[in-house]
């Protein structure tokens, strides 16, 4: 019997490995399909490599906001294989590093459970005294959509194995992953357009930065918001889509639709309810959110497969902290322990740190927003990148920094400094006592911060 056994080799997988096989040689770790991590092959790396191209190719086709004209030409025939290819390094080296581990330790096939000690694989059983489950997840698709559009309905799963770049785009979803990848094709002249089911873009909750950020993404992106498809048809290797907005019915075509929709857990790949019939119905699955632990059994759920910050990092940091719930068992811990850091890396960018507009609200915590516009703010003025603002949440008797929202560039760092000052619990009068080198995108914090000190002096 194993110590451990950890099921899936994505991010959480392999970093709970990481860490058990300091304590333990008596593990295993069991992956269905390739151990390049999602991150790696589909998800961060390669959308991020496509976003970096799109992002420079718009800047130099705007250089006169620096003062520079030119009459350059450009080809975008090569972007898909330097994705591809960029892409294919960070798998690389990602498979290099698992096959550095002991061939005792890792063994491919698709893993479901028997009863609680127990998983089969391949045909054969293997049991182990706790299990991390690090399954991850898949993108949702609409079935009846795909049996008529075959191959021209993509996912992010297959978008970045396109030999060469669309024509034409349709993205439905307004979500992180849809607004991404539909600014970066469109900056590289795919003529895209997205559905969006609600009014929103993206993960910002504060009514004024979320207002903000649909019409600053809107002056670029075609977006039909509150709209979705009522019908789609593969014509002529075309996919038409027919639509009602502001009442009127519309039929347009495009060479793909990326369904961004959102991502379901691959629990449901495991049979959990032969450890117990309760465990059939996945939203009611009982697992505690601090611990993650799977009722009072010694089997704990990372990354992905059942969270609600489906985030690289938080993977990564749950997969490594759970690895001592299973080793100490019954002693359980929290893992839940991050400040919360959500990057979109749409441009300019939004983030949230901390707690958000909503959660606040939600909460009715009395807070003090302090905002300030980018518009004219210097450095980004400069850097002709003057557009969106930030918001800081302060609570108003302690004074501490609560959360932020940002739309605007650079937000990636900018939200580390805030996520990184909240955890260390700082006053208001204390962030301001910082230095501030000028002129930096940091000094428009400041005067947010100022904003809100103003606002506590007037009362
Ligand atoms: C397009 C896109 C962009 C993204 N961008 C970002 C970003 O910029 N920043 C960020 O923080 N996050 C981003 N993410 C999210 C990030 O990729 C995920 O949070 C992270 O990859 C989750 O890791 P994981 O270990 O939970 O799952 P995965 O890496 O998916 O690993 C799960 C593994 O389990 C295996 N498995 C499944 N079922 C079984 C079974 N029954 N038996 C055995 N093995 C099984 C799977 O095959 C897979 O290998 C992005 C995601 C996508 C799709």
């Amino acid at each position: 019997m194993y110590d451990l056994i950890i099921i899936g080799a994505g991010t959480a997988g392999i970093s709970a490995y990481k860490e058990a096989v300091k304590h333990t040689q008596n593990i295993l770790v069991i992956n269905d399909g390739p151990w390049d991590t999602t991150c790696a092959r589909v998800g961060c790396m390669p959308s991020k490599v496509l976003i970096s191209s799109a992002n420079r190719l718009y800047d130099s086709q705007h250089i006169d906001q620096v003062g520079i004209t030119t009459e350059s030409s450009f080809d975008t025939s090569h972007i898909m294989s330097h994705v591809r290819a960029l892409r294919d390094r960070f798998t690389t080296a990602t498979i290099k590093d698992v096959q550095s581990w002991p061939k005792q330790h890792r063994l491919s096939g698709k893993a479901t459970f028997i009863n609680a000690n127990t998983v089969k694989v391949n045909g054969k059983h293997f049991q182990a005294k706790s299990f991390i489950l690090a399954v991850g997840s898949k993108p949702v698709i609409n079935q009846n959509w795909k049996d008529l559009l075959k191959d021209h309905l993509i996912t992010s799963d297959e978008i970045f194995e396109l030999k060469k770049l669309p024509t034409s785009l349709a993205v439905i979803g307004s979500g992180v992953i849809a607004i991404e990848l539909a600014q970066a094709f469109s900056r590289l002249g795919v003529q895209t357009t997205l559905f969006a089911r609600s009014q929103r873009v993206g993960i910002l909750t504060s009514p004024n930065l979320q207002l903000m950020a649909q019409q600053q993404l809107a002056k670029e992106l075609n977006i039909y918001f509150k709209t979705l498809p009522n019908s789609v048809n593969l014509v002529d290797q075309q996919v038409n889509l027919s639509f009602e907005y502001k009442r009127e019915e519309k039929t347009q075509s495009f060479d793909y639709l990326l369904n961004a929709t959102g991502r379901s857990s691959l629990l449901d790949s495991l049979k959990l309810d032969n450890i117990d019939p309760l465990f059939s119905d996945l939203n009611k699955l009982p697992v505690h959110p601090q611990t993650k632990q799977l009722a009072n059994l010694p089997i704990f759920i990372a990354g992905d497969a059942h969270t609600d910050t489906p985030l690289q990092h938080e993977a990564a940091h749950e997969g490594r902290k759970l690895v001592d719930n299973c080793l100490n068992y019954p002693k359980v811990k929290k893992v839940k322990s991050l400040t919360s850091l959500g990057v979109v890396f749409c441009s300019p960018e939004m983030a949230i740190a901390g707690q958000s507009y909503k959660q606040l609200q939600d909460k009715n915590i009395d807070f003090i927003t302090g905002f300030s516009s980018y518009e004219k703010q210097g450095r980004a003025l400069i850097l002709g990148k003057n557009i969106g603002g930030v918001e800081v949440y302060i609570d108003r008797k302690t004074r501490k920094l609560l959360g932020a929202e940002l739309f605007v560039n650079s937000a990636e760092h900018l939200a580390h400094l805030l996520c990184w000052m909240i955890n260390q619990n700082i006053t208001l009068d204390e962030i301001l006592d910082q230095a501030y080198y000028h002129p930096t995108l940091e000094e428009g914090l400041r005067s947010a911060f100022k904003h809100v000190r103003r606002q506590l002096l007037s009362v």
